[in-house]
C-alpha cells in the first residue's frame, strides 16, 4: 500500500508544473535541521529550496540542550559538553551528573555553517536569501511570493512566525540576557553548567540565572526571566552586574552579549493548512513550560522526515499528555499561585536530576510522572490542572457537539 501511495505522488510531481516539490520558508535551526534530512541521498530525486531573509552568517544565539551524545548527529559542533550541573536555591544547592545525559552548548554560526556546507553538496537543494511575503495554498499547489520572485511547489515547511498569540492567557516570554564574560583569574569549575540559580531578588515573575562556563576563565552568565513583559537592557543588567560581582568578582571583560525572548505557550502559532506545514517555533514546538526547542525540533523534523519518505506528508503534533503538564505549569506561574523559585527548587530537592531531565523531555512514563508532581504543591498543581485541562476539555466538547 505504502509503494502504491508513494508512486502515484511521484507520478503526480512528474505532471505537476511546479518549481519545487519542497520550500523551506527560514533557515534557522526547524529550517536548516529538516534540509539536512532531505539533503540524504534517498530524496535527491526532489527538488528543495529554502528562503531565508539573513543569510545565516552571524553568531545569532547559543543553544543548549541535554542528550545523550552517543545519540546525536551534532557532536562534532558541540561548543562545550558538561557532565555536572548545579541548581542552587538559597537554602540548599543540588549538584549531580545526570548520567546518562550530558548538557551540551552549540554556537549558532557553527551550527549554520555545519547544516550549509551539506546543502551546498547538494545539487537538488538551493538556498535563497530573500524575505518571504506570502504563502498561500492553491490546493494542488502551494505558491510563494517572496519580495522578488514567485515559486510553486508541492509542500512548504514553514517556519517564519507571523504573529505571536500574546493575547493569550497562558503565554510568557522567557527574557534574558547573557554576557560571555573574561576574567582575569580563574573563577570558574568548568566541569559544572548552573541549571538554574535562584539567588537572586524576585519580583512578582520568576528570575534566574544561568552560568555556562566554557572555561576557567571564561563563560557566559544569564538572567533569565519569566514573564509578560520583556524589558531593557539597562533592567537585566542591574541584576546581572551585582550577580556576577558578588559570585565571580569584578575582573572581567564582557565578550559578547545575547539579548533574547522565547515564547513559552501552549497557544498555536501558524495554523498550517493541508500543504502549507508549520515547522519548530511556529508549529509550538518550543516547550512551553520550559523555552527549550532544540532537542524537540530534532524530534520533530525526525517524525516529519519519515513522513515525508512515506508520501503521507502532515504536521507533528505535540504529546498531549505533556501538553497538559505544560498548561499547568503555565498556569501555575502566570497565575501567581505559586512562586516560580518555590515550584522548582521543590522540584530539585526531591528528584534526581536525570528524572527532571528525561520528564522534561517528554521521556517519562505516567508512573515517573505521578512521582514528580508528587513533589510539587500539590492543591496548587491540581487547581491549575483542573482549570487547564478538564475545564478546558469539557468546553471544547462542548462547542465540537453544537
Ligand atoms: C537568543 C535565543 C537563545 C535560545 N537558546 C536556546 C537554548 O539554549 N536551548 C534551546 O533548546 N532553545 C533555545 N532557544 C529557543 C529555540 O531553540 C530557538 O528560538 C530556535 O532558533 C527556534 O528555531 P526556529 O527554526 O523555529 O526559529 P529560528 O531559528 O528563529 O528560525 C526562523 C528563521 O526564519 C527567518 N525569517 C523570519 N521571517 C522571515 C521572512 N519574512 N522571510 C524569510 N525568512 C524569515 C529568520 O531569519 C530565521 O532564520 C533560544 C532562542 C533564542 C531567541
Amino acid at each position: 500500500m505504502q509503494h502504491i501511495s508513494i508512486f502515484f505522488s511521484q507520478l503526480a510531481s512528474i505532471f505537476m508544473t511546479t518549481d519545487y516539490d519542497y520550500i523551506i520558508c527560514g533557515a534557522g535551526c526547524a529550517g536548516l535541521s529538516l534540509a539536512i534530512r532531505l539533503a540524504d541521498p534517498e530524496f535527491s530525486h526532489r527538488k528543495v529550496l529554502i528562503l531565508d531573509k539573513a543569510p545565516k552568517n552571524t553568531n545569532d544565539r547559543t543553544w543548549s540542550f541535554w542528550a545523550k551524545s552517543s545519540e546525536d548527529r551534532y557532536t562534532s559542533i558541540y561548543a562545550r559538553s558538561w557532565t555536572q550541573l548545579v541548581f542552587h536555591a538559597p537554602e540548599f544547592s543540588v549538584r549531580e551528573r545526570p548520567f546518562p545525559y550530558e548538557y551540551h552548548t552549540i554556537h549558532g554560526i557553527d551550527f549554520y555553517n555545519y547544516c550549509l556546507e551539506i546543502i551546498d553538496k547538494c545539487p537538488h537543494i538551493e538556498f535563497k536569501v530573500t524575505a518571504v511575503e506570502q504563502v498561500v495554498d492553491e490546493g494542488d499547489f502551494v505558491t510563494v511570493r517572496t519580495e522578488d520572485a514567485s515559486y510553486r511547489c508541492t509542500y512548504v515547511f514553514d517556519s517564519i512566525v507571523r504573529k505571536y498569540p500574546k493575547e493569550e492567557n497562558l503565554f510568557v516570554w522567557q527574557h534574558f540576557l547573557g554576557w560571555e564574560v573574561e576574567f582575569k583569574d580563574e573563577v570558574f569549575d568548568e566541569s559544572t553548567a548552573t541549571f538554574m540559580d535562584f539567588r537572586i531578588h524576585q519580583e512578582d515573575e520568576t528570575i534566574f540565572v544561568y552560568v555556562l562556563p566554557y572555561d576557567k576563565k571564561k563563560a557566559l552568565i544569564e538572567v533569565t526571566f519569566f514573564s509578560k513583559e520583556i524589558l531593557e537592557e539597562n533592567e537585566y543588567e542591574a541584576l546581572l552586574k551585582p550577580y556576577v560581582s558578588k559570585y565571580y568578582g569584578d575582573g572581567y571583560r564582557t565578550l559578547r552579549k545575547e539579548l533574547g525572548a522565547i515564547p513559552m505557550t501552549t497557544a498555536s502559532f501558524g495554523k498550517g493548512t493541508p500543504r502549507v506545514i508549520p515547522l519548530g517555533t511556529n508549529n509550538g514546538t518550543v516547550k512551553p513550560s520550559t523555552g527549550y526547542a532544540f532537542n524537540r525540533i530534532q524530534r520533530e523534523v525526525d517524525i516529519l522526515t519519515d513522513r515525508i519518505r512515506k508520501g503521507r506528508i502532515k504536521r507533528v503534533k505535540p504529546k498531549r499528555r505533556f501538553i497538559a503538564y505544560d498548561r499547568t505549569l503555565l498556569n501555575v506561574l502566570i497565575s501567581g499561585k505559586e512562586e516560580g523559585r518555590v515550584v522548582f527548587s521543590r522540584l530539585f530537592k526531591k528528584n534526581k536530576v536525570t528524572s527532571i531531565l528525561k520528564f522534561l523531555n517528554e521521556e517519562t512514563n505516567l508512573l515517573e510522572e505521578t512521582r514528580i508532581f508528587s513533589t510539587l504543591p500539590f492543591w496548587s498543581f491540581l487547581r491549575a490542572f483542573a482549570r487547564e485541562n478538564v475545564f478546558q476539555y469539557t468546553k471544547t466538547r462542548t462547542i465540537s457537539l453544537s
